[in-house]
């Protein structure tokens, strides 16, 4: 007699079980349904940690705002970039940009990178606070406060206009000389186009409660242990990178001088509207993407896709953005 091989008898128990559990769902689905549930319309909380060597870095979203597609190149034909972009998947009429931050830890200090954009910004922005909460620290625990540049999505944060008082009240602040010098000039309005004085009244209303906490710099200095302040000058006077370095990992934090995830790299020489030396910020983005090539640097882009961390490959001669993959473990 030939004995029933194991393959026939596995056969027919998942036969029969799938019977018995299309059966029970059937019966079940009949008798109850849970499909009334309300939509649940959140995320998860915006930051995203990792580490660069010993140094514990968490990406902090501050939300979103939309641009006007224009802003993503103005030396080209409009028709030229709207193809390009749509080509993309973008949509035609305005661009997203995120708004990815850094809180650094080395576990001496802890650094904030760009305070973000407060409350008064645009309604889908100004969530720092609560991702910075939600990632485990609280705005006392801010030691240093360093600012890329003082355009609006990056400063704003500084100041809680409705409590009067500093948004991190044992922080001291870290930025480029000229930087301060431009924007808390008593001309800085008349220096810009009449569309951008907003930029220079709300820089002024945040940059003048600090005065006296600051400390400025004019080349590439340390500010914090393994956290280096970089002059990437040409988005504005005094634009600067952040380069983070433990034992052996280095992050490229380029503030605004990479701007577009694709523009950025593959068509260096479109200008972005709000780059306030165009030609400047050209040599800056053209030597940071082969400075991030060539070390193979993580590279957090403050505007791209939360969280914004990428490298930068080399493919048939031209530079291209690759997002890095999301790791649980941290
Ligand atoms: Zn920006």
């Amino acid at each position: 007699m030939v004995s029933e091989s194991p393959f026939s008898r596995r056969e027919a128990l998942t036969a029969l079980t799938a019977t018995t559990l299309t059966t029970a769902f059937a019966s079940t689905h009949s008798a109850t349904s849970h499909a009334e549930a309300a939509l649940q319309r959140s995320q998860l909380p915006g930051f995203y940690r990792f580490r660069v060597g010993e140094i514990e870095v968490t990406v902090l979203s501050d939300g979103v705002f939309t641009v006007p597609t224009r802003f993503s190149a103005e030396n080209i034909p409009e028709d030229q970039l709207r193809g390009y972009l749509s080509a993309l998947y973008y949509k035609p009429d305005n661009q997203v940009r995120h708004m990815n931050f850094a809180l650094i830890n080395n576990s001496k200090e802890v650094v904030l990178i760009d305070p973000g954009a407060g409350p008064d910004f645009r309604s889908t922005a100004g969530k720092l606070l609560s991702n910075l909460k939600a990632s485990g620290y609280s705005p006392e625990q801010i030691d240093k406060v360093f600012i890329t540049h003082a355009h609006p999505d990056h400063i704003w944060g500084l100041i809680d206009f409705f409590e009067g008082t500093p948004t991190f009240p044992n922080a001291t602040y870290v930025l480029h000389e000229d930087e301060w010098a431009f924007w808390t000039a008593d001309d800085a309005k008349t220096r810009l186009p009449k569309s951008l004085e907003s930029f220079a009244v709300g820089a002024v209303r945040h940059l003048k409660p600090i005065a006296g906490r600051q400390t400025l710099f004019s080349k590439e200095a340390e500010i914090a242990n393994g956290v280096f302040a970089v002059p990437t000058i040409g988005h504005t006077i005094g634009h600067s990178s952040v380069v983070v370095r433990s034992k052996g990992e280095q992050l490229l934090i380029t503030g605004d001088a990479f701007y577009h995830p694709y523009i950025t790299f593959e068509h260096p020489d479109w200008q972005p509207l709000l780059d306030m030396l165009p030609e400047k910020a050209v040599v800056t983005r053209k030597s940071l993407t082969q400075m991030a090539f060539a070390d193979r640097q993580l590279v957090l882009a403050f505007h791209f896709a939360f969280p914004g961390l990428g490298r930068v490959a080399k493919r048939n001669g031209s530079y291209h953005w690759v997002p890095a993959n999301w790791e649980w473990d941290t």
